[in-house]
């Protein structure tokens, strides 16, 4: 089934394994990275086994899109919710009570109606999918309440095999999963949370507008990516700057009419090339697999937002970058957000924790994976060698007596102002602030002329991440001495610092892409062969990767097939797409010589 219908040739990690047990009639609790293949552990029970798959998704927006894909392939799937109307969905309803169904993606809400759970009580079921699983966990960022709902699926069809699906895996979630949807017989398959084609990079901030724009002009010219902003006003100036500078890009908020913003998303959906400018309101589900990229251009809220946003580059396996831009401004803005949000004290110190551990990340000299997965309780042995610190290993410095510059010009200055004025004090600048507090009496004015202003940010920018320094919630940046500035200003305890790069040197250009091991004359033919797949997607309204993804087309003009036995040896192509597409692409090939 896998070779036949979906045209690939073995399982990836723990499908082999999940299809068994599902097939078996066996639960199953999923939790595998974005990307990882989550979707064919259960439509290839939902194949096996007789009757239809019931699958609960709440993204309304994907259901389309997966289900086009399933018609492709010759699977009967269907979907129900509320943007059928409803002669579409009685003809929906009159397929599953005939057995004319695979497959049923179906809103949670409208699964619980009673109409709904009637029809199913009439139909024979192979499976319950629950995808997106952990929207059952009250304290998650994403839970809905229908899902809690969901525990009745145990009650009612107690025979029929649930596999719930996740890619989020902290263990708080897990146990409600398991709780609330009746899982404990299941056997839970674990995947590890390395995505080993995402390459990780974080500069320091520069002017994080044209720090994007070299990353990109350097390896992802014409290629989807999504770049995330703080704020919808820098959401919207980013995506107009971009597009002043030839960048094809559209902005995505929640401040935009929602029709703008469906326009957009489907176009970034379905057209190629395309980079969205957002707020973190954008991506909840975007399966789009060919995003090559992924930027920040302001500090996420925390790891987790980091991994999950950074998790929409690269599904398909494919070479990927995760590239952030951070500065001391994203840190005194963010503990504003926090402090601004009117939380508990005891949530205020979890989202702390949480800041500390992402600047950890941000100003390691160290292999950003293993700090990533370290946070997720995975240990890596070796370095990766696919992040920027592995990749141009970062210089340290024993930076314990500018530490202390810093840290007394802080105190001279009374704790009661931001960076800026901070470094003047330590260059010795005549500013007209400085002369009107009478700064320039102080014992350590131009105490630091050694190094440049920009060394300067980095030493207050690292001394505020290493938790010496505090920046207060007043949102202006003041600087002040944490506890744990002591050991340090008493000189029983030394700091090392990493030199930021000068940002040339940090922007690379991408691992090679494998369109980019084509020979002139293979790519040539590659690009009619795309020009191909846009047209027959065109004509059926369906984005291009759904017809075949770009893996299939670059394998497809390497092997330049002759016959239909030889193109069903391309991966990517099964049965039904052979029949569908194979000789329209065979006469592309041979019209190309070749
Ligand atoms: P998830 O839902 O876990 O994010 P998907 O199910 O959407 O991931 O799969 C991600 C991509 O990987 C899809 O393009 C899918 O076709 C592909 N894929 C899944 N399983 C395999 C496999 N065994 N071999 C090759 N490609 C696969
Ligand atoms: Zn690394």
């Amino acid at each position: 089934m896998l070779r036949n219908i979906f045209g690939y040739d073995r399982f990836r990690g723990a499908q082999a394994e999940i299809i068994a047990q599902v097939v078996g009639g066996g639960d199953a609790l999923v939790l595998m990275p974005t990307g990882g293949g989550k979707s064919l552990c259960y439509q290839i029970p939902a194949l096996l086994r007789p009757g239809v798959g019931i699958v609960v998704s709440p993204l309304i927006a994907l259901m389309q899109d997966q289900v086009d894909a399933l018609l492709q392939l010759g699977v009967r799937a269907a979907f129900l919710n509320s943007s059928l109307t409803p002669q579409d969905a009685a003809a929906v309803e009159q397929q599953l009570l005939q057995g004319d169904l695979d497959l049923l993606y179906v809103a949670p809400e409208r699964l619980l109606t009673p109409r709904f759970l009637g029809l199913l009580a009439r139909s024979q079921i192979s499976l319950f999918a629950i995808d997106e699983a952990h929207c059952v966990s009250q304290w998650g960022h994403d839970f809905r309440p229908e899902y809690i709902g969901l525990s009745l699926l145990a009650e009612r069809f107690p025979e029929v095999p649930r596999v719930a699906l996740t890619a989020t895996a902290d263990d708080a979630t897990k146990r409600e999963m398991v709780e609330r949807l009746s899982l404990g017989r299941a056997k839970q398959f674990v995947s590890s949370f390395d995505r080993p084609n995402i390459r990780y990079t974080v500069v320091t901030k520069q002017g994080a507008r044209q720090q994007f724009l070299a990353f990109y002009r350097a390896g992802h010219e014409g290629d989807a990516g999504i770049v995330y902003c703080l704020s919808r006003k820098s959401v919207d100036e980013t995506a107009a700057w971009l597009v002043k500078e030839g960048v094809a890009a559209l902005p995505y908020h929640a401040g935009l009419a929602a029709q703008i913003r469906q326009r957009h998303q489907a176009r970034f959906l379905r057209e190629e090339g395309l980079v969205m400018v957002a707020t973190i309101a954008f991506g909840m589900g975007i399966d789009k697999p060919d995003v090559r990229f992924v930027a920040h251009l302001d500090l996420p809220k925390s790891l987790e937002s980091y991994y999950q946003e950074t998790g929409r580059a690269g599904r398909d396996g494919e070479h990927a970058d995760a590239f952030m831009t951070y500065g001391l401004e994203d840190v005194v803005s963010l503990r504003r957000m926090m402090a601004g949000g009117g939380a508990p004290e005891a949530i205020k110190r979890i989202e702390g924790g949480k800041l500390e551990a992402l600047l950890g990340f941000c100003e390691s000299a160290g292999c950003r994976r293993q700090v990533l997965l370290a946070y997720f309780g995975e240990t890596l042995t070796e370095p990766c060698g696919n992040c920027d610190t592995c990749l141009t290993p970062v210089d340290t410095w024993d930076g314990t007596v500018a530490a202390q510059k810093a840290l007394s010009t802080v105190v001279r200055t009374g704790q009661r102002f931001g960076a800026g004025h901070v470094i003047d004090v330590l260059l010795g600048k005549e500013t007209p602030r400085v002369l009107s507090l009478g700064h320039q009496g102080l014992s350590t004015y131009g105490i630091g002329q050694e190094h440049s202003e920009r060394a300067w940010r980095g030493v207050l920018r690292q001394l505020v991440a290493g938790g010496y320094l505090s920046t207060d919630a007043d949102g202006y940046g003041t600087l002040k001495l944490s506890p744990r500035s002591t050991p340090l200003l008493k000189g029983q305890e030394t700091v090392h610092f990493r030199h930021d790069p000068a940002p040339q040197r940090v922007v690379k250009k991408g691992a090679a892409r494998p369109v980019d091991t084509l020979s002139g004359a293979e790519a040539t033919l590659f690009e009619a062969l795309r020009v191909l797949r846009a047209r027959l997607a065109k004509e059926q309204e369906v984005p291009a990767y759904v017809i075949f993804d770009n893996k299939t087309l670059v394998k497809m003009a390497e092997l330049k097939p002759r016959s239909l036995a030889q193109m069903q040896r391309v991966p990517g192509i099964g049965e039904v797409k052979l029949g569908r597409y194979g000789q329209a692409f065979l006469e592309a090939i041979v019209a190309h010589g070749g």
